[in-house]
């Protein structure tokens, strides 16, 4: 199929991506992987088995996978670090954006936890949340159909990036 005629699948690791660093949205988005055997993932899905014992965890539909979801409404994002918290302020954000514009279920929140750092966060979507999140659709649309890779800039997160030697060497 013609490129022009594909469009992005887009799930929360976009969305993330979008706020974290372009070029890795634009690898992603272009099916480039790297093996990821960091001991960053592995604790990621550590952190998720431990903090959610019991609960309706890891569930998946369409592109969109949430760490938890509660009874009450409530979908729970567990991250390792804080360090890239826009980021995953927005992930969140887009699946509660995301159960509302393609299922019409309202009334969901989020709630951001970082185990490690005993941090959590109370989220919920506002109408600005809305607009921007359609902002960061049309980009990521757009970087989509890009053919080019996005120019790298090095920044303090690309050390523990798996695509940093695709980047920097
Ligand atoms: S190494 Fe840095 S510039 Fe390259 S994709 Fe990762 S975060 Fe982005």
């Amino acid at each position: 199929m013609d490129l022009l005629q594909r469009q992005p699948r887009i799930g929360g690791n976009a969305i993330n991506y979008y706020y974290t660093c372009k070029t890795q949205l634009w690898f992603f988005l272009h099916n480039i992987s790297m093996e990821d055997t960091s001991e960053y993932v592995a604790l990621g899905k550590l952190l998720q088995e431990t903090y959610s014992e019991g609960e309706e965890k890891d569930i998946q539909f369409d592109e969109i996978s949430l760490d938890i979801l509660k009874p009450l409404k409530e979908v729970v994002e567990i991250k390792r670090s804080s360090e890239i918290k826009e980021a995953h302020i927005y992930q969140l954000k887009y699946y509660l954006y995301y159960l509302k514009t393609r299922y019409g279920l309202t009334g969901f929140t989020g709630k951001l936890t970082y185990p490690n750092i005993h941090k959590t966060m109370k989220i919920s979507l506002k109408p600005d949340d809305e607009r921007e999140l359609q902002e960061a659709i049309k980009e990521i649309t757009k970087i989509f159909y890009l053919k080019t890779m996005i120019p790298p800039k090095y920044k303090k997160i690309c050390r523990k990036c798996s695509y940093f030697e695709l980047c920097f060497s």
